[in-house]
């Protein structure tokens, strides 16, 4: 497989502009709470009629991200909080020693159960295998076993069991497309509860909106050969369920996508908390993308876990995963987060190709004036009713200000090789004022 030639995806991805209006932020507030003013800017901002896996796959690499159907670019140079696209690189992730802890109690407590002499044996297993005089790494010689992720990540799985073997609880882990159903749905609702502390009932229309509807065009996982039954066979948007004893305890929202897999949302049940199953759903889905490029689909090959914000501490977690990179918000080329922390500590927003553009304070600088040149608008297309279109050039003419801006505004956010790809429309489906 070639995988530098890859043909462009034949599915059309139609791309509706919207207002990029600002929002208020729930990051620089106390929990619970969000900024008063609008200080949650976006770049760019519109609504996905359609998109492809490959067409989503370039944006998000571009520093898109995607809630329902709606896609946002959030404006790094002047919004409270820059959100940096991360990205962890799963086949060079190695677990650190709390994570395979974690790993080994979980699948502990799904064997044996939740005896009384659980963690003490859960510490006497982590002992045999530390190098000894070594505790923090050291030769590996005395290594007894190796943590192998995705073996452990399956061990204590019903359907992964050793055939003479038996568990004390039966643990199950399904994907299945994104998709409403009443048990989902009452699952979000106690998370909501719960853990948010949100007193307001949630409706299935929200659910729906956030979590269930997706742009995304399902495709073929471009495999060499035939993987095993519990890994997906197309790209596209699902929900991974976990059910412990047969009752729905957790739900993780996933795009799998060409290069990646991508969380979108994870949800538990509050009961199940000390079984850490966010930090596990991280590394099933690390796992996950190794299992798929194992399978064959060689262009795999990281977990994008959705923005990295280093001004809200409840959101650094996601640099405990390593090793992971961040997009630069210029030119969008991957630096190691280590390299990145320095920068990031010293200003509110950070470079890291060109560190000498990163500011500290606010931003004074006048709005962003999005300029493409009109020529190369004759590239992009605009979708005008009835299976019609016309070029971005010919659409501009005779339009008001706001639409050219709109046109300028997403062409420049998605970046011209994407935006004038041959299966791209934009569409005015609403009113741009
Ligand atoms: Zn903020």
């Amino acid at each position: 497989m070639n995988m530098t030639s890859r043909e462009p995806s034949r599915i059309f991805s139609i791309l509706s502009p919207l207002n990029p209006n600002g929002g208020t932020c729930g990051y620089c507030s106390p929990p619970g709470e969000r900024s008063a003013a609008k200080t949650n800017l976006h770049d760019a901002e519109c609504i996905a009629e359609q998109l492809s896996c490959q067409a989503y796959q370039a944006m998000i690499d571009r520093g898109w991200r995607r809630s329902g159907t709606y896609l946002y670019k959030p404006d790094m140079k002047r919004t409270c909080c820059p959100q940096y696209t991360i990205r962890l690189d799963s086949r060079g992730f190695k677990a650190s020693k709390s994570q395979r802890k974690m790993v080994n109690r979980f699948n502990r407590f799904i064997i044996q159960g939740d005896g009384k002499n659980g963690d003490a044996m859960a510490d006497g297993m982590d002992a045999k295998s530390r190098p000894t005089g070594h505790p923090k790494g050291g030769q590996a010689s005395q290594k007894v076993a190796a943590f192998e992720l995705e073996s452990a990540i399956h061990a204590a799985e019903e359907d992964f069991l050793k055939p003479d073997s038996t568990a004390v609880h039966k643990f199950e882990v399904t994907l299945e497309p994104s998709s409403f159903t009443e048990e989902k749905f009452a699952l979000y609702q106690s998370y909501q509860r719960e853990i948010h502390r949100e007193e307001k009932e949630k409706n299935p229309s929200s659910f729906k909106r956030f979590l269930v509807e997706s742009p995304l065009v399902s495709e073929d996982i471009a495999y060499t050969h035939p993987p095993p039954a519990h890994l997906p066979r197309q790209y596209g948007s699902y929900h991974q369920l976990y059910r412990l004893d047969g009752k729905l305890v957790a739900v993780g929202v996933i795009d799998i996508l060409p290069t990646c897999v991508s969380s979108v949302y994870f949800m538990y049940e509050k009961e199940w908390e000390k079984l850490s199953l966010g930090k596990m759903s991280a590394l099933r889905e690390i796992s996950l993308a190794n299992e798929i490029r194992t399978a064959g689909a060689l262009e795999m090959g990281f977990l994008y876990m959705g923005y990295y914000i280093h001004t809200c501490q409840k959101m650094r977690y996601k640099g405990d995963y390593s090793p992971s990179y961040l997009a630069d918000p210029e030119d969008y080329t991957w630096h190691p987060l280590e390299k990145c922390i320095p920068l990031l500590e010293k200003n509110r927003f950070a470079t890291f190709s060109h560190p000498e553009h990163s500011i500290a304070g606010d931003f004074l600088g006048p709005s962003h004036d999005p300029e493409v040149p009109t020529s190369e608008l004759d590239e992009v297309k605009v979708f005008i009713g009835r299976g019609r279109y016309c070029t971005a050039k010919q659409y501009i003419e005779g339009e008001n200000k706001p639409t050219i801006r709109a046109i300028m505004t997403l062409v420049d956010a998605l970046g011209l090789p994407l935006a004038q790809s041959q299966n791209l429309l934009l569409y005015f489906k609403y009113v741009i004022t």
